[in-house]
Formats: structure tokens, sequence, C-alpha cells
């Protein structure tokens, strides 16, 4: 046996790293089961090339609890480690972390939440343990199993023990702060939430199983029960898969493994997966948007190499993406850094821009080639892509060809087709195409017939941001202004018939306008009475577009 010395500088440094990583103790499960499915897949990489002759096919991961001995055991089956191994990389290797992380946030120790995810790989196994035991045997027949002890200090043992399977053994002695993960429910969850798509069959106790009945069996034949390893994972979830390899089935069925309580199909799904200038691969879903929809819960989960680390990062999509589902795995999200690293972190950006690219390409294609499902998506998806229309330049030059303008009476146009079919009717004297539209085809109903009745068409646009919209498009555009139907620039704008006849006098009409004057606020709307062929309608109020629109800009906030 030897003993040694860990390499550490600051003495009993332990009690600090509890303290400082106290929000976060349990991600020392999904470390230590890291740990086991990259030495797990070292073999397989060995067994790949030749270097390792032994059978791979069923290695597996195994998480124990012994409640009673108060202790948690990961096992794995994977290289496991030389004596020479286990002094370079636990000595060394995996305590340089905890020294770097020491001389980062010493300063730090009373900010509250400068720590999100951090990870300190092996090392955060004493967030929870008074004492690691590391039980290892290499994948080379020739070294043999040692035992490294360490209760906490940075004293440890070294040891030579019996240990007949390839593989390492950890053991965690649970101190008296951290019983709550030796309750079974707890370590469930936890493997739940960290480690369910992890690459590597992962075992969590037993379950039973019922054999289906052999055919032609008896009706109240009992189905036989076996026991089964409870496997808690699923080892090639679908982003890792090829889009071609998937149906629009198994996309929805990945659907609803990330989010069970999601009861709504997403509308459209994006599989990313590309790996210049960055790896990345994932689906991301477009939920419906229903009423009762939180958007702060079922966030985009962030994983690397198929381990969770987050669903927590801001900027991981714009603003206006809010709202997707489903999962990004990326390399080169480091897992061991914090929250606020991660969103300073140059990856984060060139993700998000990214994914906006990409949600813009996946619209356009669906347009492209299915333009009536797209147009029966339109209303569930509008707001999103009005919303990123203004907030992200780049998206609103690639939306400009599939951003659809419904008419009151269900037709779709894009804004191209709008100027293209309406300008022979809808242009005024000054040479501008004037875009009718209603927020409100109730409310508005009378004015819209009257618009139609002259041969227009009428626009519903009755998205709450739409007022900062048609702002941005005829910024765009100067030729072109919106006008809801009942502004009174409809009037001026388009062309007036000259021999329309009002069914009143004149004295009539001043009288009917004095009384409509003495009702409506005169700061407000304008009253001019119209002379009228629609049978409806013998007179219209209408308001200054400009006001009405600077009104609605008011409720809605600054574009
Ligand atoms: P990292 O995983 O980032 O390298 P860790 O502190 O988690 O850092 O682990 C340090 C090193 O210890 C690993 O790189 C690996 O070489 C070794 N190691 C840890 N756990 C195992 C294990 N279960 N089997 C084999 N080697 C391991
Ligand atoms: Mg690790």
């Amino acid at each position: 046996m030897s003993k040694g010395k860990i390499n550490v500088s600051v003495e009993n440094i332990f009690p600090l790293i509890k303290k400082f990583l106290y929000s976060d103790h349990e991600i020392f499960l999904r470390e230590l089961i890291s740990n086991a499915t990259d030495a797990t897949l070292k073999l397989k990489h060995l067994a790949s090339v030749g270097e390792f002759k032994g059978n791979t096919d069923d290695v597996k991961i195994e998480v124990k609890i012994d409640k009673e001995g108060k202790k948690i055991h990961i096992i794995d089956q994977g290289i496991g480690m030389s004596e020479e191994e286990v002094k370079k990389y636990i000595n060394d290797v995996a305590f340089s972390g905890a020294e770097e992380f020491l001389d980062k946030y010493k300063d730090e120790k009373n900010q509250t939440g400068i720590i999100g995810h951090f990870g300190l790989g092996f090392y955060s196994a004493f967030m929870v343990a008074d004492k690691v035991e590391l039980i290892t045997k290499s994948f080379r027949e020739e070294d043999e199993a040692v035992k490294w002890t360490c209760d906490g200090s940075p004293e440890f043992t070294l040891e030579p023990v019996e240990k007949k399977e390839r593989g390492t053994e950890i053991i965690l002695h649970i101190a008296d702060d951290s019983l709550e993960f030796l309750e079974k429910a707890r370590i469930g969850d936890l493997l739940h939430k960290y480690n369910k798509f992890m690459p590597v069959p992962i075992k969590f106790g037993t379950r039973e199983e019922e054999l289906p009945l052999p055919e032609g069996a008896d009706k109240d034949a009992k189905p036989e029960k076996i026991t089964v390893d409870n496997i808690i994972n699923n080892t090639t979830p679908a982003w890792t898969k090829q889009p071609s390899e998937l149906k629009e089935k198994d996309y929805q069925d990945f659907y609803r493994e990330l989010y069970p309580m999601q009861f709504e199909d997403p509308l459209f799904n994006i599989h990313l997966n590309v790996d210049y200038p960055f790896n990345l691969t994932g689906i991301l879903f477009f939920p419906k948007l229903t009423q009762n929809i939180d958007i702060q819960k079922d966030k985009i989960q962030l994983y690397q190499n198929q381990v969770y680390v987050t669903d927590n990062v801001e900027g991981i999509v714009p603003d206006f993406l809010q709202m997707l589902r489903g999962v990004i795995d990326s390399p080169d999200i480091p897992l061991n850094v914090s929250r606020s690293y991660l969103q300073a972190d140059g990856a984060v950006k060139k993700i998000s821009s990214y994914i906006t690219k990409k949600v813009g390409e996946k619209l356009s294609s669906l347009f492209k080639n299915n333009r009536e499902e797209f147009e029966k998506k339109w209303n569930d998806i509008k707001i999103v892509i009005e919303y990123g229309m203004l907030s992200e330049e780049k998206f609103f030059d690639k939306a400009k060809s599939f951003a659809l303008y419904p008419t009151v009476d269900g037709k779709y146009f894009t804004f191209d087709e709008l100027q293209e079919k309406l300008k022979p009717a809808q242009t005024d004297k000054d040479g501008n195409l004037v875009l009718l539209y209603a927020s409100d085809a109730d409310e508005q109903h009378s004015f819209i017939e009257e618009a139609q009745a002259k041969g227009y068409e009428v626009l519903l646009m009755d998205s709450p941001i739409v007022a900062h919209l048609m702002q941005k498009l005829e910024g765009e555009n100067e030729k072109v202004k919106f006008s809801r139907v009942d502004a009174d620039s409809i009037d001026k704008l388009i062309q007036k018939e000259e021999n329309q006849i009002s069914k009143l006098t004149e004295d009539e009409q001043n009288k009917l306008k004095e009384i409509i004057e003495g009702i409506v606020p005169k700061e407000k709307y304008s009253v001019q009475l119209e002379a009228l062929d629609s049978k409806s309608n013998p007179f219209i109020i209408t308001q200054p577009e400009f006001l009405r629109r600077m009104k609605d800009m008011q409720k809605t906030g600054g574009g």
C-alpha cells in the first residue's frame, strides 16, 4: 500500500468546494456517469481499431444504492486504470481542475449564483461523500487492480485489490448532509434529468416485464413475468440519427419523449446537423402555441455528447424563437463551466445565429414545397415570424419571401404578390400602393364591405405587433402605404369616382355631422360624410391612420 498527498496547494479545500457548489451538489452523479461513459466509449473505440479483443456489445453502467451502508456505487465496464494511470489521472488531472476552480473563485465566495453548472469531474464526488473509494482494473490483462481511497482530506491511499472484471467502481460514502441521495426516487429523478439520452446503457435496479402470451394460449392464462435490468436511458435518441432515417412519426414520438405533458403535436421540426464552423446536432420543434402554454417551462435542452447540461442558457436562440422546444447537442459547449460563462462564450452567439438561419430555411422550404399546408399553419406561426421580422434584420430579409398577408376572405398573399396583384386597382394619385387592412373583421365589417364593394382587397392584420410591422414595411418600401379600412386616408388616397351622389341633402349632411361630432371625440376621429353607394352605410366615421397606429404601437411597446 502506498500513501501520498494530492497535489493541491490549498489545505483542506474540500469544505470550501462544498460551500461553493452548494446549489448544485446533484451534478456529482452526472460527472461520475460521464466518466464511466467516457471509459466505456474509449474501450469500444479500442475494440473497433483492434486494440481490444474482447466483446463490447453488452457493456453497461450500473448505479446502485446501498441505503443501510450509506453508499452509492457507480460501476462501469470500461477501460479501467492501472496504478500509474490512477496516480496520473485521478491525483493530478482530476484535482487540477479543482485547484483552478478555487483560484478563480476564491474571492467571490460570498456572491451567490455565480456557479450554475460547475462540474469538477471526478472531484465533484466530494460534494456529497466524505469518503470516496475507486476500485479499478485496466483492460490490459497484465495490469493489477488497484483501490484508491480518499477521505476528503488531501491525503489518499492506493493499494492492490482483488478485482476480476475489467472496469471501474466508484463507491461514495455519502456524507450526513447529503443523505437525500440515498433515496431511490431522488437518484431516479437525477438519472432522468441528466442521463436519459446517454450513449451507454445505464442500469438502475431491475423491473418486472411480462412475456407475451404464446399464440393460441388460453384466454385466462397469466403472462409469465421475468425480471429485467431497469435501463433508464435511450442510447440512440432521434437527434443522433440522420434525418433520412427518420419519419414524421419518429419526430412526433421524440417530442413526446422530451415533453410527455405536451398534448398538441408540434407544427414542424428542424433537424440540425452541422460540423463546420462548429459541431452541433439537434432537433427543434415549433410547438403549437395554445392559450395556456408555459414558455418558461419545457425549454430547449442543451446537451454535450448526449449528456444534459442545462435548459437555461439565455441567448441560445434569439428572443423571438424563445418558444422553440427540443434539443441542441454540441461537444463545443464545455460541460464544466458556469452558466454565465456559457452566455459570454462566443459559441452561444454562433449557435443562435445558426438556429435563426435554419428556422428561416425551414419555413422557406415549407412554403415552397407545400404552400397550402403552410397557409393552414400561418395563423399559429405568424406572431413568431412577425416578431422575428421586426427584431432580426437577417430574418426579415429571409421572411420577406414567405411571410403571408391574409385577406379577410381567406386568401393569402406574399408581399410581392400584394404589390403585383393589387397595384392596378389600389394605387393612389401619388403612385402609392394603398394596402387596406382590418384589425378586427367583426368590428370593422361595414368598412370592409365598403372597400370590397369598390373592388379592393382587405387584409386581415390582427396580431398585436402588426402596427410595428406595417411601419417597418412602409419604411422599406417607399411607395407602399397601409391604411386601415376605417382610416380617413383611404378616400384621400384612392381615387374617388366623380359621379357619386349622396343620398342626403347638404343640409341633412351638416346636421348629421354636427350630431356625430357631438358624440365622438374630435381629437380622435374626423367625421366625413361620404357619398356611399352601399345600402347599409349612409355615412362613415373615419380616424386618421397615423393617430390610431400611434395608439396601437403604444399598446405593444416600442418597435
Ligand atoms: P475529465 O473527465 O474532464 O477528464 P475528470 O475529473 O472527470 O476529468 O476525470 C479525470 C480523469 O480520470 C479522466 O480523464 C479519466 O482519465 C480518469 N477517469 C475518471 N473516471 C474514470 C473511469 N470510470 N474509468 C476510467 N478512467 C476514469
Ligand atoms: Mg469527467
